[in-house]
């Protein structure tokens, strides 16, 4: 037994006088320790004990397998994620329907019921029994006792948002353009209205890999006439993004799942705007400009910082700097790091540029673009004394 889980165990034994506990009653600080000790001490065979998880859910809801990828890596890394999430906040119910919100947004995408969340309780308490070291009535009665508000959650979740949205939008490729090399700007016209806002994403199946879905975030503002733009980079081997780039034409369908994620605008507060948009990371800061100039900027300024390797790569530079001249409020800056021919811009990071353009107090930050780009921008702008709650991004989204 790890060191951890014993200390959490007598934590547990102590706060309630032994085994057993209040089954029915929500999670305390104590099932909450041994819960998280029971996660850590998990970490050699954490991606078995998932497997054997969906292993049990498959073999009790067979209708299950055929909505879910055949590559279940993704699945299972992100119920893990879920779980560290659900450990985290367990004693705070708001935190957790904040974060368990999405995901039974996402699982509908998937074709799980209500019913199925009790189920998925059961065969978690299986799959830690075989594989958690040191399992015990107490480990087994705290994550009981944790689990059940989470089931509870995620129904409640699924049911309001069924009342309000589809679980998938079909949605046309009406124009697709190679934007720059590797780089496609896919035009969408989805099959009824799609609510977002400039600055979220939602994730995407083609047709050529059914039940495998990416997020992608919305390259432009909702527009009157209800279309949508996607930038998508292709990376190398992968699945979604050399479809979308390199197989999608005009008249290909695809499916599009809830908007998600909170890189939004507050168009109320007035407070000036610090975007870093690197690669297709463009696609959301290009958004959330066309949003601010289509409410009005309201005397708020709007810096941004456009990153790409090469000039080339700058493939929204023109738009941006014809949007600029119509608009004192917005400045742009590209960024190559990569030095580029006489007359270009100067080398270097992004994240150094927006530095050396410092004191941003005030200011709220939105980065878009590569994860390595989107933490050294965040570290940055902390150390220019940004607080971490003037620092939106969407990979945070992605924690649950
Ligand atoms: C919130 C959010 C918004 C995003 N918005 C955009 C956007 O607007 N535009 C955009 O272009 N991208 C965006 N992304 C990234 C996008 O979601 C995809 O991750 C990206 O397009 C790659 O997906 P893929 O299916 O092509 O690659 P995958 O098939 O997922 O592969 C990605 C890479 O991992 C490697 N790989 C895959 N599986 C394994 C494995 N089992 N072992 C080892 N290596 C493996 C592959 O070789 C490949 O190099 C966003 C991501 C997030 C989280």
């Amino acid at each position: 037994m790890g060191a951890g889980l014993g200390r959490a165990r007598r934590r547990g034994a102590a706060g309630r006088g032994g085994a057993g506990g209040r089954p029915g009653q929500p999670p305390d600080a104590a099932d909450l320790a041994l819960a998280g000790a029971v996660l850590a001490a998990l970490r050699p065979v954490a991606d078995r004990a998932m497997a054997h998880f969906f292993a049990l859910m498959f073999l009790r809801h067979p209708e299950l397998r055929a909505v879910f990828p055949a590559a279940m890596d993704g699945p299972r890394e992100q119920l893990l994620r879920v779980l560290r999430e659900c450990v985290r906040h367990g004693d705070d119910p708001a935190a957790l329907r904040d974060r368990l919100g999405p995901l039974a947004r996402r699982c509908r995408k998937y074709g799980v019921l209500s019913g199925h969340y009790a189920s998925a309780a059961d065969c978690l308490v299986e799959a830690l029994a075989r594989y958690g070291s040191g399992w015990d009535e107490r480990a087994e009665a705290a994550w009981r006792r944790l689990l059940a508000p989470v089931a509870r959650l995620l129904v409640e979740a699924a049911e309001e948002d069924a009342r309000a949205t589809p679980p998938w939008w079909q949605a046309e490729v009406v124009a697709h353009r190679q934007a720059a090399e590797g780089v496609a700007v896919l035009t969408l016209r989805p099959d009824q209205p799609y609510p977002f806002r400039a600055g979220q994403y939602a994730e995407v199946e083609t047709p050529w890999w059914p039940r495998v879905w990416r997020p992608y975030s919305f390259g432009s503002a909702p527009r009157a006439d209800g279309l949508l733009t996607l930038h998508v980079k292709a990376v190398p081997a992968g699945w979604v993004s050399n479809a979308l780039v390199h197989r999608a034409r005009a008249g290909d369908v695809l499916r599009l799942g809830a908007a998600e994620g909170g890189m939004t605008v507050d168009h109320a507060s007035g407070q000036d705007l610090l975007c870093l948009g690197g690669g297709t990371g463009i696609g959301p800061i290009g958004a959330l400009v066309e949003e601010v100039a289509e409410h009005g900027a309201a005397g708020r300024r709007v810096e941004v910082f456009y990153g790409a390797r090469r000039e080339a790569g700058l493939y929204r530079l023109a738009e941006l700097r014809e949007l600029a001249a119509r608009h004192r409020w917005l400045t742009v800056r590209p960024v190559l790091s990569e030095q580029g021919p006489a007359g270009c811009p100067p080398a270097g990071e992004l994240p150094e540029a927006v530095a050396r353009q410092a004191p941003w107090h005030g200011f709220a930050a939105y980065l878009s673009g590569p994860a390595p780009m989107v933490r050294a921008g965040a570290a940055v702008l902390r150390r220019c004394g940004l607080p971490p709650g003037a620092i939106r991004h969407d990979l945070a989204e992605q924690q649950v």
